[in-house]
């Protein structure tokens, strides 16, 4: 059995939810007492690979919203207690997914294995990492093309570059795809150094300097809202990977000639009988579409791999890359790609000339 542990996308959507789903008093909750609330099993569905495989899976909403992020108590309560419930429930494999894989890592949650009676058991856990780093990597290859852009000659900004996707993400475009030019960018000095060490490649550039000189910048940050992209400095065309969350890009960079593109999102051959997990997630097509974290999740008990096969921080390998990215083909799970908008754009080109 799988799991993904989410939760909503603001307090606000968090509410609407609530009162969609029946929960009144939630609905009319303060952000105090969303805070003392225990997570939820949500909703069970059960998902049929390309292979015929068939397994059973459960939403659990650790009833956290981003709102309670500088709580740090409440935020660590919220992703062990939610672990918790999955473990408890008997899911072999649960995704962390939006904030609580960050909230994990970075209060070094691993020390805090003891959660009342539950020793939380690391091995089915996932941050789905790995997954997502090779999806967004699939989602540069197959869409920079589709814009004219030469990957061979191009220059791609990575945006978060020392993260764990972004530094997976550094790896396999610069070893695999082999792109021309990488821009790392990132806050602190050192880490980038190290990172430009031992890829022996890239530029360390402050983000204002990389955008402009970038035909593909691919985000892998959270980054603050206040964040503004000056949109007549970057190159056109300009292929815009949004990998962070939330996904606030296609706001920031709207332009002629600028494209940004869903990252660290899969589409599903089939829908999915999922309910609450379509209306929590901000899909295009919510039937099938989710984050490629939640995908690993599915992937790992799809392939009766049951460990934590994405952990910890900067650990992802081209070859775990390589494994999840078949393992994703062959279940049945396609990377969201621009083919909409050029197959848009091709036929309004077409009744124009008509
Ligand atoms: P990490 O915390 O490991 O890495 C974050 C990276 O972003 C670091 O390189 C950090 O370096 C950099 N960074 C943070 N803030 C800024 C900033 N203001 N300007 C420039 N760089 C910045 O995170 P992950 O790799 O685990 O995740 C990266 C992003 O992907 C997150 O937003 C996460 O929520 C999202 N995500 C999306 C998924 C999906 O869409 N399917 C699935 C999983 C995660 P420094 O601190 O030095 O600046």
């Amino acid at each position: 059995m799988f799991g993904l542990i989410g939760h909503s996308t603001s307090f606000a959507s968090a509410r609407h939810l609530a009162e969609r789903l029946g929960y009144p008093e939630y609905a009319a909750g303060d952000l105090d007492m969303w805070s003392s609330a225990p997570p939820q099993l949500v909703e069970r569905f059960s998902v049929e690979s390309l292979t015929g495989r068939r397994i059973e899976g459960a939403y659990i909403d650790s009833v956290f919203v981003p709102e309670m992020l500088r709580r740090f108590k409440t935020a660590k309560r919220k992703v062990l207690n939610a672990m918790e419930l999955a473990q408890k429930s008997g899911i072999d494999s649960s995704a962390l997914g939006g904030f609580t894989s960050i909230i994990f890592e970075d209060m070094n949650l691993l020390k805090e294995q003891q959660v009342r009676a539950t020793t939380l058991e690391w091995e089915r856990f996932t941050t789905g990492n790995t997954h997502t780093a090779w999806v967004i990597c699939r989602q540069v290859e197959a869409n920079a093309p589709l814009l004219g852009i030469d990957l061979a000659k191009a220059t791609v900004a990575v945006v978060g570059a020392t993260g764990d996707i972004g530094s997976a993400v550094c790896q396999w475009l610069s070893r695999r795809t082999g792109v021309a030019e990488l821009l790392l960018v990132a806050r602190k000095p050192q880490p980038l150094l190290d990172l430009q060490a031992s890829l022996g490649c890239g530029r360390i550039l402050p983000l204002e300097e990389a955008l402009p000189q970038a035909d593909v910048v691919v985000w892998v940050a959270s980054m603050p809202e206040s964040l503004s992209i000056d949109v007549a400095n970057l190159r056109k065309p300009c292929l815009m990977v949004d990998g962070g969350y939330p996904k606030n890009l296609d706001s920031k960079a709207a332009a002629e000639g600028v494209h940004v593109l869903k990252g660290g999102i899969v589409e599903f051959y089939t829908d999915i009988d999922w309910q609450v997990v379509a209306l929590a997630a901000d899909m295009a097509r919510p039937q099938r579409q989710m984050f490629a974290c939640f995908a690993e999740a599915m992937l790992l008990d799809f392939e009766e791999h049951h460990t934590n096969f994405s952990w910890g921080r900067n650990n992802i390998t081209l070859a775990a890359m390589d494994w999840i990215g078949a393992a994703s083909l062959r279940h049945g799970f396609q990377a969201v790609g621009l083919e909409t908008v050029v197959h848009l754009s091709r036929s309004t080109a077409g009744l124009a000339r008509h």
